[in-house]
């Protein structure tokens, strides 16, 4: 029995909304503090939810709400020099969920406070102090508020880890920036499908949406980082007219290009990937989401595995006596899981940022890569088919793991 009675999340983006209603499920007081002045603040258009993510969603009744928002892809395809080759399903799991992020950030913040979570905004974590019974989140704006523990929700330049370890490592660039957009535009495909395409130049994928229209996305190989706000400082002009090129040769990658707009063009910049951060706890502070463990775009596993590890962390703080005890259960429960994945997403990082030799290489193995992902059991079997038993308690599951 846990003697943990209240917790301080910081972030209200997905790992953070999770994290405090799977811990209220678990008997523990949670409160979400969130830096930026509403729950929809977006990066990106799109996102796919894995069967895992939408299963741990299911156990705080978010699974729902969720997918009536989202659309189903039960039909992918892997498109390679303008080849098509359909990739199986993986057996008897339910399709990926396409959701729009904003509208993901809002439900799962609807569904928190419908919950009983209380969420305030314009709260920027900036600092902590420390007790033996207790810590004190400090904000930007200079109030304070005081839990038995603080769970570090925020997101990939998170705050918590430099205060869980000021060595701790930062996000790595990927090599890519990254673009979507949502057009007008005849890509030829059914609703339910999406495609993932390694074109001449880039990498890109596209689906249809919900309203007829076409949703793409695009991975640009660039030599030079750039931050989210960076990117956006270029006009939409200036990258519109570099995919456009990018992507000329690309069948449907160049009409894609040239059908979106500048309004329409969401810039997200460069695209991240964590190496295995060495200290996901200190105290009374932990990490969950993407503020460990971000495997990258390229995985799309992001949001689905930061869901997972916000489920398991509640269940560790309810089952065991104390912080440290929870914390050590949940990294044990959790590490090899989110850096395998991080590591296969790292392998595809690399071929879709081919050098020239590279490129040549590409074509030649590829043949090999689309039979590896033909096998859907190999390639995301253990990925997709996780499911967290809630009701178990944690202590079972560390004597099998
Ligand atoms: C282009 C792109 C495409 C992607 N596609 C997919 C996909 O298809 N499928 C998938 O599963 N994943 C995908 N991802 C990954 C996914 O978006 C992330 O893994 C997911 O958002 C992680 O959730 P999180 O809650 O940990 O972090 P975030 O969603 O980043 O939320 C962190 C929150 O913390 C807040 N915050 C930050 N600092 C502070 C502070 N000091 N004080 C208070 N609040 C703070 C932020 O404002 C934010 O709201 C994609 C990512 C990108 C960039």
């Amino acid at each position: 029995m846990s003697e943990i009675r209240s917790a301080l999340v910081i972030g209200g983006g997905i790992a953070g909304p999770v994290a405090a209603t799977a811990l209220l499920k678990a008997g523990i007081d949670a409160r979400v503090y969130e830096a930026y002045p509403g729950p929809s603040y977006g990066i990106g258009s799109g996102l796919a939810l894995a069967p895992n993510g939408v299963a741990a969603l299911d156990l705080i009744g978010a699974g729902d709400p969720v997918r009536r928002i989202a659309q189903p892809v039960s039909k992918m395809i892997l498109s390679v020099g303008g080849h098509h080759h359909h990739l199986p399903a993986l057996r008897g799991e339910p399709p990926l969920q396409m959701v729009d992020r904003a509208a993901l950030h809002q439900t799962l913040h609807d569904h928190a406070v419908a919950a009983g979570v209380p969420v305030e905004f314009e709260k920027r974590l900036v600092g902590v102090d420390e007790h033996t019974d207790g810590v004190t989140a400090r904000f930007a704006d200079g109030s304070t508020a005081t839990a038995d523990v603080l769970i570090g929700a925020d997101g990939i330049r998170s705050t918590v880890r430099g205060l869980i370890d000021p060595n701790a490592p930062g996000p790595q660039f990927t090599g890519m920036l990254g673009f979507g957009a949502t057009v007008e535009c005849d890509a030829g495909i059914p609703s339910d499908t999406m495609v993932f395409a390694f074109g001449k130049r880039a990498y890109y994928l596209y689906g249809a949406a919900a309203d007829g229209r076409v949703f793409w996305g695009a991975n640009l190989p660039h030599k030079q980082y750039l931050t989210l706000t960076e990117a956006r400082a270029i006009p939409a002009e200036h990258w519109l007219s570099i995919l456009r090129d990018t992507y000329a040769e690309d069948t449907p990658g160049g009409a894609l290009a040239r059908s979106t707009t500048a309004e329409q063009l969401e810039v997200t910049g460069g695209l991240h990937i964590m190496p295995p951060v060495q200290h996901w706890y200190r105290g009374r502070m932990v990490l969950v989401g993407d503020a460990v463990h971000s495997p990258s775009n390229s995985s799309g596993q992001g949001a689905s595995l930061a869901i997972e590890s916000a489920v398991q962390l509640a269940r560790c703080l309810r089952d065991l006596p104390e912080p440290a005890a929870a914390f050590a259960a949940y990294e044990r429960l959790r590490r090899e899981r989110v850096e395998g994945i991080a590591a296969r997403a790292a392998k595809i990082n690399h071929s879709k940022t081919p050098g020239p030799v590279g490129r040549k290489m590409m074509n030649l193995l590829m043949p090999l890569m689309v039979k590896t992902v033909m096998n859907p059991e190999k390639t995301m079997g253990s990925e997709q088919r996780y499911r967290i038993d809630w009701d178990a308690p944690v202590q079972s599951e560390l004597v099998s793991a």
